[in-house]
């Protein structure tokens, strides 16, 4: 028997909007969630914005995202670096506005004691790589709000920073410690938001990989949705089996009552 189901956690992009754009029934079937007594919470590797700004774009395309139950990689990391490195010194490079995710964090030019690389794109230059390896060699830590290796753009496929963690993770003889999906802690700080199990909880996502076999690990059950960047076609599913695979997220509703 599976235990019955009570906790949802949802990815952002690909589940509930692409590119800004709300995916047809996501809001009712974010509505229905929480009239039916789910609890939910919205993970995402997005490290572009901050949770407050990140929480207020969805809530104007009509999503119902409560800040408080919403968790960024950046959020996680500040989090992390708060619990293992309190009073530390950190230089942080990523784009976009996340300051206010890291508030009481000490920010430092140089001489740190935490390196961490972020959605960093055109600012991972050889000058920003070596000031990042340096410190490293002088004993900083290397922390990476994700590994992601690329993603699809208008324009085309476009170089992430997870093959620049690995190139400083290759120099300095140091593992990075990953801070987003598929990371377990990553999944266990939105359940612990919730208060639910993870046993009780699925994970509604479209990436196989980040998604389904992050929260397989985690003990959580995987829901897979096409919507984004993986579909029932994927070569990835050879190696990770979602509990289900359905073409949107307004079929969740239908899904959760079918089990009943
Ligand atoms: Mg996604």
């Amino acid at each position: 028997m599976m235990e019955p189901i009570r906790g949802v956690l949802l990815d952002i992009d690909g589940v509930l909007h692409v590119s800004m754009q709300p995916i047809n029934g996501a809001t009712e079937t974010l509505d229905w969630l929480t009239k039916h007594g789910y609890e939910t919470c919205f993970v995402t590797n997005t490290t572009t914005l901050a949770r407050r700004t990140l929480a207020q774009r969805l809530q104007q395309i009509g999503l119902p995202v409560a800040e408080q139950r919403l968790i960024t990689a950046p959020v996680a990391t500040a989090s992390y670096i708060r619990q293992h490195f309190p009073g530390k010194r950190c230089w942080i490079l990523s784009k976009g506005d996340t300051a206010s995710d890291f508030e009481g964090i000490e920010m430092v030019e140089e001489r740190a004691d935490i390196v961490v690389i972020g959605g960093a794109e055109e600012l991972l230059t050889y000058e920003t790589m070596n000031h990042a390896f340096r410190m490293l060699m002088d004993g900083a830590a290397l922390l990476a709000m994700h590994t992601n290796l690329y993603w699809r753009t208008k324009e085309g496929l476009q170089l992430d920073s997870g093959p620049f963690v690995r190139a400083l993770e290759l120099a300095s003889g140091k593992k990075a410690i990953v801070l987003g999906k598929p990371n377990q802690a990553f999944f266990g700080q939105a359940l612990s938001t919730i208060g639910v199990a993870a046993h009780e909880s699925i994970m509604v996502g479209d990436d196989i990989e980040n998604d389904i076999r992050g929260a397989q690990t985690a003990g959580m059950r995987g829901i897979l949705v096409e919507t984004g960047k993986h579909n029932a076609h994927s070569p990835q599913l050879q190696q990770t089996q979602p509990e289900a695979i359905l073409p949107s997220l307004a079929d969740l509703p239908a899904w959760l009552e079918g089990k009943d």
